[in-house]
């Protein structure tokens, strides 16, 4: 267990200090972006000021410091999740990224016509999209986990979506719009017994939840860097060691190749197969202060504060006339979803903004949840650690100022 201390943590981001519309911020938009320590920003300048150089080419001291950099983020990633290999661990530009190469290098070569693709109901776009191009181009189809009125998945329905033609299981561990964790072992080995490999989106469970791929015998783990309160523009894509080998590259370029003539290219080996061209080099290194600095901290001793933060939150909302909470699993991380009786999300989002409050309104890129509930969007508040109680009173006090404004 690490050492929690809400005032050290505070004070270690420096954009809680600033004032948005004349009030102190108050930021529950941390599904979409957390923010950054000091750390991580420092570790930014400090890259620029010291080290700026392209990585894995020059025989010079910046390009050597800065490829060490950029390699001690592959093994700090593959420590953080306990992968076997550090080659297993892909430098991406996102979940996204992630997703879409699997997709492609995985789908393109290994999922034909007829073949079958089973995701979940409460997919992000970005785990929906990409296989839909790909049953576009290919012919194979879609198959969707379904969820109930809670927002949690019926898991005899899910054993009853496998056939002989299912050739990957995609799903979120945690569902962005809902906030429900998925039972993501039970379902991987339910997968298993059908050898179908499994492909985790941890875009927001990597923040939350500590992560062991080995353990969870997932085939595909995606997340990103700047919800980790590291940089934007960086993210991973960690895949199991056999696998990477039989796909092919995502993309041709420099770095992903070993030998190149005008009649034929050999492709260079793992991690650098799928990595081409110059990558956010900066946010690859600092995504390393962003893991150090969850790890000071302990993984357990952030979700134990969330989770308090959680309940209280949710608590203390469903005081307000009229709230409609979307997404009331048994198992929750740090994200509330809720409508207002007669109140668009919209608009409720723009008068907390006037008091300083970030939260997110709208489908948060999961158009398909909210069709199941028959709504055009929710409110969200999602927590990060530096979130405390009595921003959760604030944020009461300026809804309870908007409902009555509203009504
Ligand atoms: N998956 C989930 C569950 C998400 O919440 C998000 C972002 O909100 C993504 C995927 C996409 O992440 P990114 O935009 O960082 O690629």
């Amino acid at each position: 267990m690490g050492n929690f201390d809400i005032q050290k943590v505070r004070a270690d981001f420096p954009i809680l200090k600033r004032e948005v519309n004349g009030k102190p911020l108050i930021y529950f938009d941390n599904g979409a972006t957390t923010h950054k320590p000091k750390q991580v920003i420092d570790g930014i300048v400090d890259y620029y000021a010291q080290m700026n150089s392209n990585i894995h080419r020059g025989v010079h001291y910046l390009s050597q410091i800065s490829t060490d950099a950029f390699e001690v983020t592959r093994r700090k990633v593959q420590a953080f999740i306990h992968a076997k290999h550090e080659h297993e661990i892909i430098i991406t530009k996102g979940t996204t990224e992630s997703i879409n190469i699997i997709a492609s290098c995985y789908g393109r070569p290994f999922i034909g016509a007829g073949d079958e693709i089973i995701i979940s109901a409460m997919e992000h776009h970005s785990n929906i999209v990409p296989w839909q191009m790909l049953c576009d181009e290919k012919g194979c189809v879609l198959r969707v986990i379904p969820m109930d009125e809670k927002g949690e998945l019926d898991i005899a329905a899910y054993q009853a979506l496998f056939s002989e033609r299912t050739k990957i299981v995609s799903f979120t561990y945690v569902s962005n719009a809902l906030g429900t964790i998925n039972p993501v072992k039970e379902m991987i080995d339910i997968a298993h017994k059908h050898d179908v490999p499994v492909l985790i989106d941890a875009a927001q469970a990597i923040q939350h939840i500590a992560i062991d791929v080995q353990e969870l015998d997932v085939d595909f783990f995606a997340f990103s860097g700047h919800k980790m309160y590291g940089p934007t523009g960086v993210g991973v894509l960690y895949g199991k060691e056999a696998l990477l080998n039989k796909m092919p590259p995502y993309q041709g370029g420099g770095d992903m190749i070993r030998d190149v003539t005008f009649e034929k290219t050999t492709y260079n080996d793992l991690p650098f197969k799928f990595e081409a061209g110059t990558p956010n080099i900066e946010a690859g290194i600092c995504l390393t202060q962003a893991i150090d600095y969850i790890q000071d901290i302990g993984l357990d001793a952030i979700k134990a504060y969330e989770d308090d933060l959680l309940d209280y939150a949710t608590q203390e909302l469903a005081k307000i006339d009229g709230i409609r909470f979307i997404g009331t699993a048994a198992h929750k991380s740090s994200v509330i979803s809720f409508v207002v009786d007669g109140i668009h999300p919209y608009d409720i989002g723009v008068i907390l903004d006037k008091l300083g409050i970030a939260v997110r309104t709208g489908h948060h890129c999961a158009q398909p949840v909210m069709s199941q509930f028959s709504i055009p969007g929710t409110v969200r508040v999602s927590l990060a650690m530096y979130n405390t109680k009595e921003e959760v009173d604030i944020l009461i006090a300026g809804l309870e100022r908007a409902v009555a404004m509203l009504k």
